[in-house]
């Protein structure tokens, strides 16, 4: 939907700054109260959710028009998901997350783009993958491991590693410890290596709605000619974008879909995955974006009064991925667990995502080393999370800030409690 398709949200706007916030009633401390790291790091209401869409209501309008600094600051923003969370806490009837989308399309109709992101999506169309890696190159990472190829070896379960996952050299055996751990479990599973492509999850978000549009098109075919039946990712946002984006452009991908988090649950309580061995750590949990709020099922295009909408249409924040990862940590003796102040849909971003990494770096360090912050108030030794993304900038902000947290993947606690690896210097292997 065009911008202009949601001037009634951008109009019920109530100018309550409650986006800015965790919900009242959730706040445990003044230093993490505040939710969005737009409009806490640069202090100015037009950075807010509220802010953007007044900027969007003012244009749509014909008050003002898009230039430059207005493209900045609807950019300046991760597209987390706080906002929206907070809002409907309150107001069920605005959807802030779809207007910050479409703020973003509306700039790239207009021309007015981020040459950082113009870098990644020429990227995309030359070699199918965010960095603008070889694709031929893109399943080195699974070298030596000796697994199936899901093209021609029909394994039941494709196992999707993600643009990151498989071409940073820094995470290649955390990916590697991931699929060793599916196998020890008995897992049939193969990946598509050479022939796996980007889920298209990271076009959508920086507004170039029509690539991601072929991206989802082309994975479908990608993954219906696998013949698998289950497809486990270890991609928080490729999972974001198979579970929410894709149903929302209508494209089935036709297999029973996993976050690697929820099928470690799944195979854990079928006693296929036996997590025996003790790993003594007091560990703290990030909750990736892309897999709590951002993952919340498409519910349905409702296209009246939103007033009127019913229940079971409204996407809060609240349904994402939350216990599973939980329940696993839980279920590894040893682990203990002490959850920070801003958790589940309240949880603070990693700073990474949309688009803010690749274009404002500095920002995207900056909201790292707040979580990082949070993450030591708690006394915990680890931080653990499960997306490549929160791992990359997680590590990058502990090396950089000299802080003591050890920062792991759930995959990586599992595979040593599992007997299959052990933890060095900081990683498992
Ligand atoms: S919480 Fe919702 S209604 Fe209140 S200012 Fe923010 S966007 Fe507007
Ligand atoms: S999506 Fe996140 S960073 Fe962007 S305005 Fe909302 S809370 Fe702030």
């Amino acid at each position: 939907m065009a911008l202009q398709d949601y001037l009634r949200d951008m109009e019920g706007c109530s100018r309550c700054s409650s986006c800015k916030w965790v919900p009242f009633n959730q706040v445990k401390s003044w230093r993490f109260a505040k939710n969005c790291p737009s409009v806490t790091r640069h202090n100015l209401h037009a950075f807010s959710g509220s802010g953007k869409m007044i900027m969007g209501l003012s244009m749509v309008s014909g008050r003002s028009e898009l230039n430059d600094t207005v493209t900045e600051i609807i950019y300046r923003c991760q597209l987390c998901g706080a906002c929206d969370t907070a809002c409907k806490v309150y107001r069920d009837d605005i959807d802030l997350m779809d207007v910050l989308l479409a703020l973003r399309a509306h700039c790239v109709e207009q021309g007015q783009l981020i040459p950082e992101h113009m870098l990644t999506i020429d990227a995309l169309k030359r070699e199918d993958n965010v960095f603008g890696e070889p694709k031929a190159r893109r399943g080195d990472w699974a070298e030596g491991l000796d697994v199936k190829d899901a093209v021609g070896e029909k394994p039941q379960v494709l196992f999707h590693a993600g643009c990151r996952y498989s071409y940073d050299p820094d995470l290649r055996e955390t990916v590697r410890g991931a699929v060793r751990l599916l196998r020890s479990a008995g897992v049939d599973l193969g990946i598509a290596g050479a022939d796996e492509a980007c889920c298209g999850g990271r076009a959508f978000e920086l507004g170039y709605q029509g690539e991601s549009e072929n991206f989802a098109d082309d994975m479908v075919s990608r993954v219906k000619a696998t013949g698998a039946s289950v497809l486990v990712t270890a991609c928080s946002d490729c999972y974001a974008a198979f579970n929410y984006l894709y149903p929302r452009m209508g494209k089935e991908l036709g297999v029973e879909l996993y976050h690697i988090t929820q099928y470690l649950e799944k195979l854990a309580g079928e006693g296929r995955l036996r997590l025996r061995q003790r790993v003594p750590k007091l560990v703290t949990w990030h909750d990736p974006c892309h897999l709590g709020r951002k993952s919340e099922p498409f519910t349905g295009e409702w296209k009246g009064d939103k007033l009127l909408r019913p229940v079971t249409m409204k996407r809060t924040g609240k349904k994402g991925v939350y216990d599973a990862p939980r329940n696993v940590l839980k279920s590894i003796p040893g682990i203990e667990l002490v959850e920070m102040e801003r958790i589940k849909g309240y949880a603070w971003c990693c700073g990474a995502g949309g688009g803010v990494l690749e274009a404002f770096p500095e920002f995207a360090a900056w909201t790292a080393a707040e979580r990082i912050e949070e993450a030591l108030a708690t006394g915990a030794e680890a931080l653990v999370t499960s997306c490549p993304w929160c791992l990359r900038i997680f590590r990058d902000a502990v090396e950089e800030t000299g802080a003591l947290l050890e920062v792991y993947d759930l995959t990586e606690l599992a595979l040593v409690s599992a007997g299959e690896g052990v933890l060095a210097g900081g990683a498992a292997r």
